[in-house]
């Protein structure tokens, strides 16, 4: 069960996932997280960097959907300046969401990475739904949504990770 949580791979930060990388690998569709992991949960939109990663990806012709937890107001007024596609109220870690977005990119999963700064919804449901999927360190470390037993277990997983040698990233 516990590898349920293992993220294929994981990064510092979204930036670090380059369209040449996901090419290599055969990706032609990202399905990302948003709060933090493309911005800090309270900042509105997307900074500079964010908007050039997603400008990035689209002249590279890899499709990128948000998929959220998050309600559709926040995920909306994010999604929207970038014409990116989303989902709002996903919750993740049910696989319901990531399914019904890999079909309305038309993209096979192994040809979609998942991208989020959460072991128990973005990994775990991306896990479950059968996608490779990408740890990112989040951007700040409060969350206005996360409760404090999910941290708890996903503190105690990612030491359990450390000690295993399986992250290398000191996010602490
Ligand atoms: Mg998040």
């Amino acid at each position: 069960m516990l590898t349920k949580f293992l993220p294929n791979e994981h990064v510092k930060r979204v930036l670090d996932i380059t369209p040449a990388k996901l090419r290599e690998m055969g990706i032609k569709g990202v399905i990302t997280d948003l709060d933090n992991t493309l911005v800090a949960w309270d900042v509105k939109d997307a900074t500079e960097e964010v908007i050039d990663w997603f400008k990035e990806m689209k002249e590279n012709e890899i499709k990128v959907t948000i998929i959220s937890n998050n309600d559709k107001e926040r995920v909306s007024v994010f999604s929207e300046p970038l014409e990116a596609p989303f989902v709002y109220s996903a919750r993740k870690p049910l696989v319901r969401a990531f399914n019904r977005t890999a079909k309305q990119m038309d993209l096979k999963k192994e040809e979609i990475v998942v991208i989020g700064d959460q072991l128990l919804t973005d990994v775990l449901g991306g896990n479950f739904a059968g996608f490779h999927t990408i740890l990112v360190v989040p951007i700040v470390e409060t969350d206005g949504k996360i409760t404090r037993f999910n941290r708890m277990i996903e503190r105690r997983i990612l030491n359990w990770m450390h000690k295993k040698g399986m992250i290398s990233w000191e996010d602490k």
